[in-house]
């Protein structure tokens, strides 16, 4: 390979990489501009531009501990690549403000009490009373960029899974949560559908679920991490494009049928007690 030839590859790499540390001072430096006056602090915190109305200190303490942390854990095991965009995030100190924020920023009537991602303002916007939600939707914008393929039942279910965030043994884990006992009860009462139903839904069918899609999709992960067998399950299933459900790679990791499979998952799940942790 020619020496020019590789410089041009090169500079086509850097042009497709995340954002520079100019890159994150300019848009901080543009934020505060138009934040001039309000109560928001605005901060760098690579690869993320920060936005919190609780307050220069609070808010430096969950940019440089919660978010430094889960993002460094998410990246280590899940995600090599950083997301092309930059990608703000926006701490609001309770529900209320929260609610405001996001009609009064980015014109949205949240869904949810909690805090979502958007990709159209590539911004994370988050009730940060609770931080569980932030390292949920920390997976989507990196999701998008290392997995651009996923279905939404694994983006969710990933996601989902570190909601209720922790470590063990230097990796990111997600502890037993609310999740669980619907999930039960929709086992029990036999109106939960089939993992491979699961596992085929589009978009539409599974964040148009008239049963809890979330919680189905959080505990298989949460099985296979339980089992020692997530990360090989997402790389498999990563590197193989024509597997779009992933249940190749399921039933490869798993050494045995889906079909086979899903009474020794329910019976599992109906098992559980306590968290382990
Ligand atoms: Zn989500």
């Amino acid at each position: 390979m020619t020496k020019a030839l590789l410089l041009v590859m090169c500079s086509a790499a850097v042009a497709a990489a995340s954002p520079s540390k100019q890159d994150l001072e300019d848009r901080a430096a543009v934020l505060e501009k138009q934040l001039a006056g309000t109560t928001m602090t605005v901060l760098v915190e690579s690869p993320f531009v920060v936005v919190g109305d609780m307050g220069v200190k609070e808010t430096r303490r969950i940019a440089t501990g919660f978010l430094r942390s889960k993002t460094a854990l998410l990246e280590k095991d899940f995600f090599p690549e950083r997301p092309d965009k930059l990608i703000e995030v926006w701490l609001f100190r309770n529900e209320k403000s929260f609610r405001a924020g996001a009609k009064k920023y980015f014109d949205d009537t949240p869904d949810t009490p909690f805090g979502y991602y958007s990709p159209e303002h590539s911004a994370m916007i988050m009730n940060a009373n609770g931080l569980g939600t932030l390292s949920h939707e920390l997976v989507h914008p990196y999701m998008e960029k290392n997995f651009p393929g996923v279905p939404s039942w694994f983006n969710e279910g990933l996601a989902s899974l570190y909601e209720y965030p922790g470590e063990s043994k230097g990796h990111i884990i997600g502890h037993v949560n609310w999740r669980l006992p619907e999930l039960k009860r929709e086992i029990t009462k036999k109106t939960l559908p089939t993992l491979a139903k699961l596992l085929h839904t589009t978009t539409d069918e599974f964040y148009g679920a008239d049963w809890d899609a979330y919680a189905q999709a959080r505990y298989l992960c949460y099985y296979l991490q339980e089992h020692g067998q997530l990360h090989a399950f997402y790389e498999k299933f990563k590197a193989d494009t024509k597997d779009e459900s992933g249940q190749a790679a399921l039933e490869a990791v798993l050494g045995e049928k889906l079909a086979d499979f899903e009474p020794t998952w329910r019976a599992w799940v109906l098992a559980i007690s306590k968290d382990p942790y």
